[in-house]
């Protein structure tokens, strides 16, 4: 950690003194930041740490819910147990409905310029002009007793006033149902959605913002209910989470949390070579075999099988369905813990999925963990995509395909290699340390950059990593100062 503070450290003095010695126009865009930050108080001491009346809000679901393949959506119902831990009498609580950015009537078009709008026409055709009916459709909110509770939508903010005050210390349930129509990630982009591969007439699901999730309440902000645009991040209180992700069974499923009914999903040679994977501390194991996912792909079944996740103290969930999966795994030892680093990927992905993926992931595991605190999590997935990047707790979406002849660049594979590091490095920040990425976006991703620069060096001598050590911010620094943006900037 002190090595992390230093480098921040460095970047902020070394932009002091380039405004003081050249007196270049914009110094005054690196003034002081003590202005910026909170008075300290008794929940926030004056380092950061909490302080001796600190509290945070804590939110409890159980999720259910069903991947339609063939009409490619999802439909839902939860519970949130919702447990006021502040000092606060709480008369109304704000929940967030990510998916509504893909509503016809969407902020995010009338925030995006023209210009842009023009150069990815067919994103906007899909999305705003009636060829995709995307957002949340809501079917109902009541209290546990299934007393329905007046709301309003506000885009991606939905408000819930409740009958009776939530006092502090108390707790409330909440339950929700809804469905949604899951976007097409290659034609309109997203940091979940599907991918549909026309050969064998199959998807990629990787899902995530699936379900209306709590909104944070804190003492800095109050509630954070700003809308989400698509581009900054997530804010999200911490809690345990019982998910039910019924698919076609044939499916495989990666996702936040322990698996719980594993038994029930994986024939008894796959669980044998599940539970092989988490024994091999030196190279992956395949769980699922290649020629398998290529049979799954002809045969396409048309049961269900409902997995069964448990994840505590996290703050968001995700998750990756597909019959296209191969599968793989090794352990990696913290103590006398064994965490699993695996990865999900269709042929695709090969060759550079099953050489490459899980190996980085154990990778990153050790390194970040000898940087900062050893990884409390049991599982790590990579999953794969065409070209994305996302993180959630426990599993992310990363991008690196060869060719169809399975070639590829060096570049390709550098690529791959530090994207995987970078998302599977964000289970540490903002997962772990749980940042406010819809106010702050420098704080996960400057930490995480910079880590992820120390774990390409150290995956490889002479690695070509393009960000990360602290003179790089020379670069930044000597470029158009009419460019240069504070620090302490929303996304
Ligand atoms: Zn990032």
């Amino acid at each position: 950690m002190k090595r992390i503070t230093a480098a921040l450290l460095i970047a902020i003095m070394t932009a002091s003194m380039f405004a003081q010695e050249k007196m270049i126009p914009g110094q005054n865009k690196f003034r002081q930041m003590g202005t910026e930050f909170n008075t300290p108080n008794a929940y926030r001491t004056a380092s950061g740490a909490p302080g001796q009346l600190y509290w945070q809000q804590q939110a409890n679901y159980k999720i259910s819910i069903e991947l339609d393949d063939q009409n490619q959506k999802i439909t839902g119902e939860e519970t949130i147990e919702y447990i006021n831990n502040s000092p606060d009498v709480l008369t109304y609580l704000w929940v967030q409905l990510d998916q509504n950015m893909r509503q016809k009537e969407s902020l995010t078009l009338a925030i995006t310029p023209l210009q842009t709008r023009h150069m990815r026409y067919d994103f906007y055709k899909m999305m705003f002009m009636g060829e995709f009916d995307g957002g949340f459709k809501i079917g109902s909110v009541s209290n546990g007793e299934g007393v329905p509770l007046p709301h309003t939508i506000n885009y991606t903010m939905m408000r819930i006033d409740l009958p009776q005050a939530l006092e502090p210390g108390q707790k409330t349930e909440l339950a929700i149902s809804w469905w949604y129509n899951i976007n097409d990630r290659m034609k309109m982009r997203g940091r979940s959605g599907m991918e549909y591969f026309e050969e064998d007439d199959n998807y990629v699901y990787t899902i995530a913002q699936f379900f209306p999730r709590m909104a944070v309440y804190s003492e800095v902000e109050g509630w954070q209910n700003n809308q989400f645009l698509g581009q900054t991040e997530f804010a999200l209180p911490f809690g345990n989470y019982e998910v039910e992700i019924t698919v076609p069974d044939d499916h495989v499923v990666g996702a936040t949390g322990v698996l719980i009914n594993a038994e029930e999903v994986l024939s008894p040679e796959h669980l044998r070579r599940l539970e092989a994977a988490k024994n091999s501390l030196e190279e992956p194991v395949l769980i699922v075999t290649q020629e398998e996912a290529e049979a799954a792909e002809k045969n396409k079944s048309t049961k269900k099988l409902t997995w069964k996740y448990q994840a505590e103290n996290v703050r968001d969930f995700a998750f990756a369905s597909s019959r296209k999966f191969i599968w793989d795994g090794m352990g990696v030892k913290f103590g006398d813990r064994t965490v699993l680093a695996t990865s999900l990927y269709p042929k695709e992905g090969n060759p550079l999925w099953e050489e490459y993926s899980t190996r980085v992931v154990a990778h990153t595991l050790n390194v970040y963990s000898r940087m900062t605190f050893d990884y409390p999590y049991p599982i790590a997935y990579s999953v794969h995509t065409a070209q994305i990047g996302m993180e959630y707790p426990m599993i992310c979406f990363n991008g690196g395909r060869p060719k169809k002849d399975g070639s590829y660049a060096d570049r390709v594979k550098y690529q791959m290699i530090s994207v995987i590091i970078h998302e599977v490095g964000h289970n540490f920040f903002p997962m772990i340390v749980n940042s406010d990425e819809r106010q702050w976006t420098w704080m996960d991703e400057g930490l995480n950059s910079f880590l992820e620069g120390v774990a390409e060096r150290e995956w490889e001598e002479d690695y070509p990593a393009s960000m990360g050590t602290p003179s790089e911010i020379v670069k930044y620094m000597k470029g158009d100062q009419s460019n240069i943006a504070p620090i302490m900037l929303n996304g």
